[in-house]
């Protein structure tokens, strides 16, 4: 979890509305060189977000990104998977093509971009579509590894009541071994800095 500190920073930077600029030099020099800009937005959002949401900031911001397919652990995946037993552990989605799994990924619960572990207790198996709402804060765990909503998701099919409210305050699929249950402490970090409870 965030020190307090470094929280209590965050919420005046955004009361504040405090925003930066670069220097006449910098400034020129992406003027000069606008395809910096994107480059940097590109390492910037490798460094700060989940591959499953850098194409979302980018379009929202009109950025032209283009993957350096970051250096994901191969292991992590298979490993989560397995625990998993190779389904959701939100809706038990198991699609195969053959042999091979469809749509089904490896979820960090503690971003790698903010030191969280390769590692299965940080780790969910999901399908894309939980693994998305996952990373935007739209889902969340709570200390009882039950789903919690949030406020902010709407829609009015019958689609997003089936894949969202109906597994409200369920209980997540747990893999077989304890050992491999979701840590507490990664947990917390996403209930504190991803999931937007309202
Ligand atoms: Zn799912």
């Amino acid at each position: 979890m965030e020190s307090n500190s470094a929280a209590r920073l965050k919420a005046e930077l955004i009361e504040h509305n405090v925003s930066g600029s670069f220097d006449a030099g910098n400034f020129a020099l992406l003027t000069k060189k606008p395809r910096l800009i994107d480059t940097l937005a590109n390492q910037l959002l490798e460094t700060h977000f989940p591959a499953s949401l850098q194409n979302n900031i980018a379009d929202e911001l009109g950025f032209d990104i283009q993957h350096t397919l970051s250096q994901r652990d191969p292991k992590f995946c298979q490993m989560v998977l397995r625990a998993y037993n190779y389904q959701c552990a939100i809706c038990g989605f198991n699609m195969r093509h053959d042999n091979a799994p469809i749509a089904l990924e490896a979820a960090h619960i503690r971003w790698k971009q903010h030191q969280g572990p390769c590692e299965v207790p940080n780790g969910l198996a999901l399908c894309a579509i939980h693994h998305k709402a996952f990373d935007r804060g739209s889902i969340g765990l709570d200390e009882n590894m039950r789903i919690v909503i949030s406020e902010a998701v709407n829609g009015t099919s019958a689609v997003v009541q089936q894949l969202f409210w109906d597994y409200a305050e369920k209980v997540i699929t747990l893999p077989q071994s304890k050992s491999n249950y979701p840590n507490e402490k990664f947990i917390e970090w996403h209930q504190t800095e991803v999931f937007k409870k309202a």
